[in-house]
């Protein structure tokens, strides 16, 4: 499904428009990173798996105690249960996590001698690793180009810059990305739009914002129509 010569057509007009925007997120956001605390791929995995349904920022709280107590996938696959959970509560969803960081770290002692591999398809053999969470760590613990990377931010800034019509489906738009962005821009392109979505375009406001790359490229999104109405007052 994700075959690079299997994705959607895209006119040169929509690529060279996504080429403006992409030229314009590096401009406005020179320093596209992620924003998970992590010192080694393994440490990646596990703070992705956390964030599912959590904020970055919140996992980061998190992670320091988890990583000090079990540091490496052996000390989290003997780990208790009990006490991955107490670790991890606050994220939410800490049971199904606690048992995920376990079962993985069992998985990569097991089959791939204590190393976090580096295909997709290997990353989504680890329980609670999905096409999500192998996009993140193959980006940005291996530099590896593989897909983009979906999130909340990227599925509504995406919309609303008009570079898919897709609204739900995560796996569509990333195709609709991978069809519009050139192969090495993929890993940025996640964290351009997430700190665009931090920054300016965010999921509510009550004043359309004034960034520039909003005037040039939103005509088509609700915050223009409410700086017209602003400025028809
Ligand atoms: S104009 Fe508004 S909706 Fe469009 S990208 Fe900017 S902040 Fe987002």
């Amino acid at each position: 499904m994700f075959s690079v010569s299997k994705l959607p057509r895209k006119t040169k007009k929509q690529k060279e428009r996504a080429a403006e925007i992409l030229e314009e997120l590096y401009k406005y956001y020179p320093d596209p990173h992620c924003e998970l605390n992590h010192n080694n791929p393994f440490e990646l995995l596990v703070a992705t798996i956390l964030s599912a349904q959590c904020t970055d920022v919140r996992v980061n709280k998190v992670t320091p105690a988890l990583f000090k107590a079990y540091p490496t996938p052996e000390a989290m696959a003997e780990a208790p249960l009990e006490e991955l959970e107490e670790l991890v509560k606050t994220t939410g969803f800490y049971r199904n996590k606690a048992l995920s960081l376990k079962e993985a770290s069992r998985t990569l002692v097991e089959e791939f001698g204590s190393e976090v591999p580096q295909t997709m398809d290997e990353l989504l053999t680890l329980r609670g690793a999905a096409r999500k969470t192998a996009n993140v760590v193959l980006g940005n613990a291996f530099g590896i180009n593989h897909g983009v990377v979906v999130d909340t931010h990227v599925k509504r800034i995406s919309n609303r810059l008009g570079l898919t019509r897709e609204k739900k489906n995560t796996n569509k738009i990333e195709r609709d990305l991978m069809a519009l962005f050139p192969r090495e821009s993929w890993t940025d392109l996640s964290h351009l739009m997430i700190h665009h979505g931090r920054n300016a375009c965010k999921a509510r406001f009550s004043e359309p914002p004034d960034h520039p790359i909003c005037i040039k490229y939103g005509k088509r999104c609700e915050c223009w129509k409410m700086r017209g109405q602003k400025n028809d007052k």
